[in-house]
């Protein structure tokens, strides 16, 4: 038989009755099917796959800005101000910066995202300062709004839909695979975007999947809609693409080797 198609596949399976008449199962090739082809991906051993696009790479923070209020009160976008260290990027101590009572230094791609997989590597401070939700805390924001928990919960417990790889006040992680403080991390992350038809009815909420330090915490789970702080959760429309952000939450929490996969 000829490399066969999925579409030829299907009409052959149609036959399969009158092939099942006989005693001989059907020929093996009968289920096989050869196109279309999936796209080839060069992915070096500790590399980043040649389809990614390279959000931080070690050696400046181009693709992240923060926000700032100008003159006429507008926020605007500014040069990310982070500390560059070591082929890290790392929470600025928001009083040196910006004052005792200054602004966040929470910072978001320049680029928009749909669905992604996104991998993320990340170290709380070693210096242990602070419990609970106060030690190294820091969260990936996917478009802007779906927290997934970045905090250091070795041997340090807190709220566990709050813990490190919740979806921050939605889903608690299915284990706790947290290294020691001042050790890196990774994070592997599949987020689907939720679906609005074009009145803005919620179609579809977004899921997400995470695997850290190579462990299954979150196992497709679906967010009731934005993260927030106080109160439940629900979706309003957005636009399908929006970017990421990283937040500030006043620890010195690091970050190195950030990469994302579109899905859309
Ligand atoms: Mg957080």
């Amino acid at each position: 038989m000829n490399k066969t198609s999925f579409k030829t596949l299907l009409s052959l399976l149609a036959l399969a009755p009158t092939v099942l008449l006989a005693d001989e199962p059907p020929p093996p090739e009968m289920t096989e099917y050869w196109t279309p082809q999936p796209p080839v991906v060069d992915s070096p051993a500790g590399g980043v796959p040649s389809d990614a696009i390279v959000l931080f790479d070690g050696t400046n923070m181009d693709e992240w800005v923060i926000h700032r209020q100008d003159e006429d009160g507008d926020m605007v976008a500014r040069p990310a101000n982070w500390v560059l260290e070591d082929g890290a990027m790392i929470v600025p101590p928001r009083e040196k910066i910006n004052g005792k009572n200054g602004p966040s230094s929470s910072i978001f791609s320049k680029q928009s995202f749909g669905s992604v997989q996104m991998h993320l590597e990340w170290r709380a401070p070693k210096e242990v300062k602070g419990n609970g939700q106060g030690r190294g805390n820091s969260g990936i924001f996917f478009m802007n709004r779906y927290e997934v928990q970045i905090l250091d919960c070795y041997q340090n417990e807190t709220y566990v839909n709050g813990m490190t790889a919740s979806v921050y006040k939605q889903h608690p992680p299915l284990a706790n695979a947290c290294r020691a403080p001042g050790e890196w991390q990774t994070y592997d992350i599949i987020f689907m975007a939720p679906e609005f038809s074009p009145d803005g009815t919620l179609l579809k909420k977004a899921t997400v999947t995470v695997i850290h330090n190579g462990v299954l915490v979150l196992n497709h789970v679906e967010l009731d809609g934005p993260t927030v702080y106080r109160g439940l959760p629900s979706y309003s429309y957005h636009t399908p693409r929006q970017p990421f952000q990283i937040q500030d939450h006043n620890n010195p929490v690091a970050f190195r080797n950030i990469w994302v996969r579109e899905l859309d």
